[in-house]
This record gives structure tokens, C-alpha cells and sequence, in this order.
């Protein structure tokens, strides 16, 4: 709002006055208006003096102090009618006013318009007026807005940090798939709606409540969902916005927050990113941040300043509770957790019902098919996927979505933009069998997920693609599973280096490389799936730069380190020879798809284990599928 009324004054004022001066221009200009009341023909000087020696002028009106004319006179041209003309005199002739008295032709003056005069004067003053007024009232403006100039003037007191929404409008039907987190904070719009029922027996009601989950599983939806069931006002900030350059704003900024919540009570304050402020004090890199650690006391103290029956109930969101400080999480602040996990295979169909209301779908379009692609999107993902099968329909000018779409948006969403594909060359047929060596050894392993498509069409940064369905939502992975994952990621460079030899490898298998070392070091340090035996010796994440302490890494001697190496360097040995040996041993098959593959760029799983069951036996598959 604030910006577009900016531009929009910004442009508006300028064009204004431009407007303005055409429009006198047009209308106060004394030649125009004689133009108004005549014919917009023109006559030389030459031709009326012509015209007056030949007596054939009968009126004659002045304007613009005699240097305009309209001349009424018998055109020989036409039958001798009377015509009127406009004619342009060479300024003061006394002469010819003289001449004209003698030659009997009527003869008017008319003043030039005063008013154009004034006009022209206020005209004048009008520009320099608007723009030092605008000009002002920009610099007013600004004043209020973040980062203007006038913020270092009045720092103390933030403004419009936070937002405000009367009603947010969102109710929980339109969130899904969390169905648990739901249910608790059900018990939350209870709060609101009815303190009296808890406070009649004594309860406290909680003031804190805290969602934890990854980003785009719906926490911000789920707070503004409260707000609006509960009729509420929703006010909200994110925790970064606290944290500023001058040492008290952040603090401020939350003196603010709640006094104007406190005022609107009952409502909701919802912390986006509570991490940013709520972090460890005292942690991270190069000691505290004073201005952080001021901000999460002053919100502290303000948590505790109220009562728990004001009405006012705090939402927070993060994504790494593990970083925030322990006072926020004691009782009677935040005590209340509701996890916000991604959704599974059901979760992910309603949040599809959801989207799909607003939208138009062909009959053929099943949410379920969609929702079993899908693992380990989140609802943003989700709603951004049936978004983007929705602009692709528009694109295609049809009436109605159909899969179509969606299998190309499913795959935009999650491999990036389509690029346009290579002309056949020695590199495309490289990549060509980088592709056919993934989808080969994870068809020919067991315990990998089997091949959707094959495809060079370039992606995002890949240049091909070997898609695998996946298997639904595993909870739990087994050692077999990971190395028939480690051995398919390896089967790109294994055909590279089975076909052209160990000199023309490329950097293509980069990517695999990461996931395959990753993998393989994860089942050696957390899995224990190694001869090191069943030690954690590595926490899942290392939390280096935010919050926790980073000294005490290494829970393992050097001796320990080096085993470590040696266990995931055989493991990915293991793999390698693996994915190596089923490349080689079904060259012919390998030759073939690549040839079939370059001819039609994209081959789909079907075709690809039908060509390859001719060659050799497929072994079968067993996918988990969930009921839904
Ligand atoms: P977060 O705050 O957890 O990062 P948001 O609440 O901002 O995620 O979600 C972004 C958008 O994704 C929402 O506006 C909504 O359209 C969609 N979305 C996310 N989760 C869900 C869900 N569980 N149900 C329906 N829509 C969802
Ligand atoms: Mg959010
Ligand atoms: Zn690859």
C-alpha cells in the first residue's frame, strides 16, 4: 500500500501539472479560440489583401491584439459563397485598419481573455506549489517507513512493524494435513472464545504457544486459522524484524507490540522466525549479540508482565527449536510444543482437496495419483504445484487442468525449469549414458526404487534426468535400500567410465558424488552399518554458526576418524564395482536404450524395463503403497 501510493504520487504529480498546462494551453490561446467559432481554414496575408482589393472581404474580426483575423468573405471558388478564413497579420498595422475602414468591411476587436492571464500566473505557481507540497508529504511519509531517512530521527518509537489484520479469513478448513497440530490448537480458539470455562475451575490459561516444523508445512496458515476461528485480531511480526542496528529498537519494537495488542485484546501475536531473537544468549560465533539479548528479555518480561487471562495468546514459529533459548520454552511462557511435521500420503491428499477447490480439473486427474508422487512435499510445495499446473493450463489455452500439466509441474517443482534440449554431439551421448547407468542399475537392484523416466531434456542445472518413483514416505530405510542407493547414484559415472574409459569421466557425476559420500558416511557415523559396529558418532546436525557451542565436535579419536574414512571409502568402493559390473554386463541393452534415448528424450519406466527384461531378467520390486 504504502509503495504504490508513493509511485503513485510520485508519477501522478508531474503528469498533473503537465495535463494542466496543455489543457490552458489549449483552451485559454486566443488563436484557438477564434478557431472555435470558424472554420479552421487558413489564409495567407497576401491572399486577404488580394481578397480586400477585390472588395470580397465583408467582416473582419481582431483577436489576440490584432494579430489574428477571421475573415468573412465571398469565396470565388466555391459558387461565391461566403466563407470564413483564419489569417495570421504581421502584428500592429494601422494601415491596414485604415484600409479596411474605407473599404466599408465591418470590423470587430476582441480583448485578449484576462482570465487566461490569471490562469497562466496561478499556472506558474501551481508547479513549484505541488511539487514542494508532494515533496513534503513524500519526506512524511517516509519518515514512518522502515529504512526512510527520517528512521534514524525517531528509532525509539518503531512503527508499523508489525502488521495488524482485523480478520484474517482463513478458517481450519483450509488447512490440512496436520490434523494433530489442529486438534491442539482447537483446545487454543476454546481460549479465546471462552476464557470463562477455564478460569471457572482455575486454569491458566497458557500464554505461549510454539510450532515447530520445517518451512511451508502451514505454521503461519495455522496461527492466522486460529485468529480467524476464533474471530480474533491477528498481530504479527517476524523475529527478524526485532533485531535491527541501533541497540533498544528491537526492545521497543516489542513494547509496542504488546501495548497495541493489549489494546485489541483478545487477540493473537504471531512471532514469525522466533529463532532470530530467541536464539541462546550468550552463544554462536564471537560471543552475544547485545541488541538480540535485549530484545528476548524485553519480550521475556513482557510475556511475563501479563496476565494469563488478558486474552492475548502468543504463537511462535520455528523451524529449530534446538537453538532457542531454555527461558523461553519454562512454563508459562511458550510451554505449549505442537510439532508442524510434513504431510504424509493422506495429509498431502486433503491439502490437494484444499487447493483444488479454486480450481478447475479435468475428470481424469486423480489428487491420490498426485499425492503418491509427491513425498516430502510440503503444503507450500503443494500449493505451489497445483499453481503451477494451473499457469501451464492457461499457457496451453485449454479449459481445465489436466495430468498432463501437473506431471510437468511436479517436475518443475522439483527439479527446476525445463531448458531446451542439447543437438546431438559426443556430449549428448555422454550424458546419454550417464542417464541410461542410473536408471539401468536401479533397475537391476532389487531394493532400488524403480525407474518413472529416463529423460535429456536439461533441468534446472541438470543437463538429463533419471526420475525414480519413489517409495511411499519411509519411516525406515534399510541397509539394503541404502546401498542399492549409493550403487544407482554411482551408475552415471560407472557407464562413464565402462564406455569411454577412465580419461573421458566428467564432472557431470559431481552432484551423485555429494549424495553418495553423504549417504555413505551417514550409514558408517549415525546408522552404525559399518564394521565400526552400532556408535552414533556423529549428532544429525551440525550446528556450527547458530546458537550452540562449536567446540565440542569430535566425539572420536583421530584413530577413530581414520577408520571412519576407510569404512565409507569401502562401502562406496563396494557400490561403484557394483554399479560398474551391471553397466558392463548389459552393454547391449545399455547401447540400445541410449540409442532409443537420444532419438526420443525421454523414455518412460515402462518401456525402459521392457526393453531391458529382453535382454535380461528384472528383478521385482516391492513397493510399499499406503492406503489412502
Ligand atoms: P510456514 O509458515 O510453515 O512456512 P505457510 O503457512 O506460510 O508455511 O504456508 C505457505 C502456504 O502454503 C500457505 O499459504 C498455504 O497456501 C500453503 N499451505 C501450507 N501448509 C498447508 C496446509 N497444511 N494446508 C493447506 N495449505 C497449506
Ligand atoms: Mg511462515
Ligand atoms: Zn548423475
Amino acid at each position: 500500500m504504502k509503495l504504490s501510493w508513493r509511485v503513485v504520487l510520485l508519477w501522478a504529480l508531474p503528469i498533473l501539472v503537465i495535463g494542466f498546462f496543455l489543457w490552458q494551453g489549449a483552451f485559454s490561446s486566443p488563436a484557438a479560440d477564434a478557431g472555435r467559432n470558424t472554420a479552421s481554414t487558413r489564409m495567407t496575408y497576401g491572399r486577404f489583401l488580394d481578397y480586400l482589393d477585390a472588395g470580397r472581404v465583408m467582416a473582419v474580426d481582431l483577436y489576440d491584439g490584432g494579430r489574428t483575423a477571421i475573415v468573412e468573405a465571398v469565396d470565388p471558388q466555391i459558387d461565391n459563397r461566403v466563407q470564413r478564413w483564419r489569417v495570421d497579420l504581421p502584428g500592429n498595422t494601422p494601415d491596414l485598419i485604415t484600409r479596411l475602414k474605407d473599404s466599408n468591411v465591418s470590423l470587430d476587436s476582441h480583448p485578449p481573455r484576462n482570465d487566461g492571464a490569471l490562469w497562466g500566473v496561478l499556472g506558474n505557481l501551481l508547479f513549484p506549489i505541488l511539487l514542494i507540497g508532494g515533496l513534503f508529504f513524500l519526506f512524511r511519509r517516509s519518515s514512518n517507513v522502515p529504512g526512510g531517512p527520517g528512521q534514524a530521527m525517531n528509532f525509539g518509537k518503531s512503527k508499523a512493524r508489525f502488521m495488524m489484520e482485523a480478520k484474517t479469513g482463513v478458517v481450519f478448513d483450509d488447512v490440512a494435513g496436520i490434523e494433530e497440530a489442529k486438534e491442539e490448537l482447537q483446545e487454543v480458539v476454546t481460549f479465546l472464545k471462552k476464557p470463562e470455562r477455564f478460569t471457572a475451575v482455575g486454569a491458566r490459561i497458557p500464554k505461549g504457544v510454539l510450532l515447530v516444523g520445517p518451512p511451508g508445512t502451514g505454521k503461519t496458515l495455522l496461527a492466522k486459522a486460529i485468529a480467524g476461528e476464533a474471530g480474533v485480531p491477528f498481530f504479527s511480526i517476524s523475529g527478524s524484524e526485532f533485531v535491527e542496528m541501533f541497540v533498544g529498537v528491537g526492545a521497543s519494537r516489542v513494547r509496542d507490540l504488546f501495548k497495541k495488542a493489549k489494546e485489541n485484546a483478545p487477540c493473537i501475536i504471531f512471532i514469525d522466525e522466533i529463532d532470530a531473537v530467541g536464539r541462546q544468549r550468550g552463544a554462536g560465533i564471537g560471543g552475544g549479540n547485545d541488541e538480540r539479548e535485549q530484545t528476548l528479555n524485553q519480550l521475556l518480561t513482557e510475556m511475563d508482565g501479563f496476565e494469563g487471562n488478558t486474552g492475548i495468546i502468543i504463537i511462535a514459529a520455528t523451524n529449530r527449536v534446538d537453538v532457542l533459548d531454555s527461558a523461553l520454552l519454562r512454563p508459562g511462557r511458550f510451554d505449549r510444543q505442537i510439532m508442524v511435521d510434513p504431510p504424509d500420503v493422506k495429509g498431502r491428499l486433503d491439502i490437494l482437496k484444499v487447493h483444488a477447490r479454486n480450481k478447475k480439473l479435468a475428470d481424469e486427474v486423480s489428487l491420490e495419483a498426485i499425492a503418491r508422487r509427491t513425498p516430502g512435499f510440503t503444503g507450500a510445495d503443494l500449493a505451489n504445484l497445483l499453481n503451477e499446473a494451473a499457469i501451464l493450463t492457461a499457457r496451453r489455452r485449454k479449459d481445465a487442468i489436466t495430468m498432463g500439466e501437473i506431471d510437468a509441474a511436479v517436475d518443475r517443482v522439483i527439479a527446476g525449469m525445463e531448458g531446451t534440449p542439447l543437438v546431438d554431439s559426443k556430449s549428448k551421448r555422454l550424458i546419454a549414458y550417464h542417464e541410461v547407468g542410473h536408471a539401468i542399475v536401479g533397475t537391476l537392484l532389487k531394493h532400488h526404487d524403480p525407474v518413472q523416466k529416463v529423460t535429456l531434456i536439461p533441468r534446472g542445472q541438470a543437463q538429463g534426468l533419471t526420475w525414480f518413483t519413489p517409495s511411499e514416505d519411509q519411516m525406515l530405510i534399510s541397509r539394503a535400500q541404502l546401498m542399492a542407493r549409493i550403487s544407482g547414484a554411482l551408475g552415471g559415472r560407472a557407464a562413464e567410465d565402462v564406455i569411454f574409459g577412465d580419461a573421458e569421466v566428467t564432472t557431470g557425476a559431481g552432484n551423485d558424488l555429494q549424495q553418495v559420500t553423504s549417504m555413505a558416511r551417514q550409514m558408517v557415523t549415525r546408522f552404525g552399518m559399518s564394521d565400526l559396529g552400532p556408535l552414533s558418532l556423529e549428532s544429525s546436525q551440525g550446528e556450527v554458526f547458530l546458537g550452540r557451542d562449536w567446540l565440542n565436535r569430535s566425539e572420536y579419536s583421530e584413530e577413530i576418524a581414520s577408520r571412519i574414512d576407510g569404512q565409507v571409502r569401502s562401502i562406496v568402493d563396494h557400490c561403484y564395482n557394483e554399479a560398474k559390473r551391471l553397466v558392463s554386463e548389459n552393454r547391449d541393452a545399455v547401447d540400445r536404450l541410449v540409442d532409443l534415448l537420444i532419438e526420443k528424450e525421454t523414455i518412460d519406466g515402462d518401456e525402459f524395463r521392457q526393453i531391458v527384461s529382453e535382454y535380461t531378467s528384472v528383478p521385482e520390486k516391492e513397493q510399499l503403497v499406503t492406503q489412502i
